[in-house]
């Protein structure tokens, strides 16, 4: 086995002291290392540590750096896509990722629902929920979050397994971490994606299940 890199190390541990910290055992909470727009020789020694859960904001960018995994040497990782999604990648989307954790509106859990019919592959998929309800960014506002739930089981079959967020820069996290918590809460969703590698022991108190970090395992990206 590869030495482990020390900020890896170092998150990891950072990871299971909030779970101690918050009563909760640290296999509870996963990482998601966020490996957009980091060079592949900052990615390669967390992957040959054994890790195998990593995040991407782009499809076509995953699609450059992973390749097609069903043919690659990367058997065995999961990769979630957590930045927005376009419905004219949701055949991609579906294809190549194992989570989809930025399912925000009814065309794209639509366009979702077609391609898990015709690809009979069926990746798990988190709500976004954009807490903050800021203008530029994803989600569906808290308002319509318990709809649009109700509407992905329903309608489309998609059943999302939990919720994701990303809190308003420069506001304290915390309140908005435990919206996103009510918000599963009320509608029986057991999974929290929140914390990134500012406020990632913050979420994990606040009942986060996995965060995604990426600067503070992989460095500032470029
Ligand atoms: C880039 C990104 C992250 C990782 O951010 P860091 O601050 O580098 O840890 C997490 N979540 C989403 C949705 C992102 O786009």
């Amino acid at each position: 086995m590869a030495a482990i890199p020390p900020a890896y190390a170092d998150v990891v541990a950072r990871i299971a002291r909030a779970a101690q910290a918050a009563g909760r055992s640290a296999e509870d909470v996963s990482l998601v290392a966020v490996s957009k727009q980091q060079p592949w020789e900052v990615i390669e020694p967390v992957l040959a540590a054994g890790h195998k859960v990593f995040g991407e904001n782009r499809v076509q960018e995953a699609l450059a750096r992973w390749g097609a995994k069903e043919a690659h040497q990367f058997a065995g990782l999961s990769l979630h896509l957590i930045g927005p999604l376009q419905t004219n990648k949701a055949r991609e989307a579906i294809a190549h990722f194992d989570v989809i954790e930025s399912l925000d509106r009814e065309k794209l859990a639509r366009a979702l629902a077609d391609e898990v019919q015709k690809q009979g592959r069926s990746p798990r998929v988190y709500v976004q929920v954009n807490t903050g309800e800021e203008a530029q960014k994803a989600g569906v506002t808290p308002d319509e979050a318990d709809a649009f739930i109700a509407a992905c089981r329903t309608a489309y079959g998609l059943g999302p397994e939990g919720l994701m967020c990303i809190p308003p820069a420069g506001e304290p996290p915390g309140p908005h971490f435990a919206l996103l918590r009510k918000i599963a809460v009320r509608n029986g969703l057991a999974k929290l994606s929140m914390g990134m590698s500012g406020d990632f022991e913050t979420a994990i108190a606040f009942g986060a299940t996995s965060v995604r970090v990426g600067s503070a395992l992989f460095g500032a990206r470029g």
